[in-house]
């Protein structure tokens, strides 16, 4: 059985967050704070972001390795290509699975803007998959309570520099060809776009699961750094309703309602959990939680790992 992923027979919807390594000693204090906020629900994983080309690669691993061994959380650690050779990034899973790391999740990384920075030796993230494969044959003795679990990132609109949402859907297909066991999605403003990709990808032959990712909305500056960095479709109705609200507690009541109406339309289609995106942030994140009714009972601390 895997370790990290979504559980496949769990009696309610599978539960993940996403934190990035923190740039300071005062945002790794908040983070921390975050941390053991979240940990009280008892997600089945958290995600730990990774700079594209490894330009965190330290303050990454060392997040992850703190995470294994003084909470109870299980890593889900993202890995990009972009950039690195295919030696680095051997070692690097290596070094994850070394540390107690499960589960990966695989990502190409977006084009760096250095023209001089090289491409790499991978082209997409479905390279990443099979070489995370191959790290993972390499080391069967290490890893005998099972195998590592793969995701991959999905994309309910188009991908900025795809030609086509079909394909997107091929990609996806890829990575699941490759050895994906499931995926995340990117934030999207519509709920119907989360139905028309799951209706796409089976359609297309994809049958891992698909976890629409969901970020609390609550900032105009957000969304607009959202649609402008990622590429994704504006909300303008949304936009509106948060740049009218006349304090910081009415626009956090309205964007954690458009992000509980989000999840609830994915899981109503019968998406298998939810992923939030946290920003390292925890009271909004609790907040959609809570609305969802999705929080579970903290895990007894006898069981944090010590080693
Ligand atoms: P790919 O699946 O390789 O796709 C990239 C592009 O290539 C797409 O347009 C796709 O359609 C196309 N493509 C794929 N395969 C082929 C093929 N065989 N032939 C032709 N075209 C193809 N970025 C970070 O830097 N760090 C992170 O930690 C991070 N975490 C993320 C987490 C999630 C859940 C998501 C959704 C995204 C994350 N990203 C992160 C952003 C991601 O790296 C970018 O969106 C990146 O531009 C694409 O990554 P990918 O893994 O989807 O790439």
């Amino acid at each position: 059985a895997h370790s990290v992923g979504p559980p496949a027979s769990e009696p309610y919807p599978a539960l993940s967050y996403e934190l990035f390594p923190p740039r300071s000693t005062s945002a790794a204090e908040t983070l921390w704070c975050t941390i053991r906020e979240l940990e009280q629900t008892s997600p089945d994983y958290v995600s730990v972001t990774y700079g594209a080309s490894g330009s965190n690669r330290d303050t990454a691993v060392d997040l992850l390795s703190r995470l294994l061994t003084e909470t109870a959380l299980r890593p889900l650690a993202h890995l990009t290509c972009v950039g690195n050779t295919r030696e680095y990034l051997l070692d690097l899973v290596d070094e994850l699975i070394t540390l107690g790391v499960r589960g990966i999740l695989a990502l190409r990384g977006d084009t760096p803007k250095d023209p001089g920075a090289g491409p790499g030796d991978l082209s997409y993230a479905s390279d990443l998959v099979k070489l995370v494969r191959e790290a993972e044959r390499r080391r069967t003795a290490h890893l005998c309570a099972g195998r590592l679990a793969v995701g991959v990132a999905a994309y309910a609109t188009r991908h900025p520099e795809s030609p086509s949402f079909d394909h997107d859907i091929e990609a996806l297909l890829a990575k699941q060809a490759a050895g994906a066991d499931f995926a995340i999605t990117q934030v999207f403003f519509f709920p119907d776009h989360f139905q028309r990709l799951v209706a796409a990808a089976r359609r297309a032959g994809v049958d891992i699961p698909i976890i629409p990712g969901v970020m609390p909305l609550t900032s105009v500056r957000r969304l607009d750094r959202l649609s402008e960095l990622a590429g994704i479709e504006m909300d303008y109705a949304l936009r509106d309703r948060l740049a009218a609200a006349e304090d910081d507690a009415a626009r956090r009541r309205i964007g954690v309602q458009a992000t509980v109406d989000l999840a609830n339309a994915a899981l109503d289609a019968g998406a298998p959990g939810i992923h939030l995106y946290t920003f390292n942030e925890h009271a909004a994140a609790l907040d959609v939680l809570d609305s969802l009714q999705l929080r579970r009972p903290p895990v007894p601390r006898g069981l944090v790992r010590t080693a």
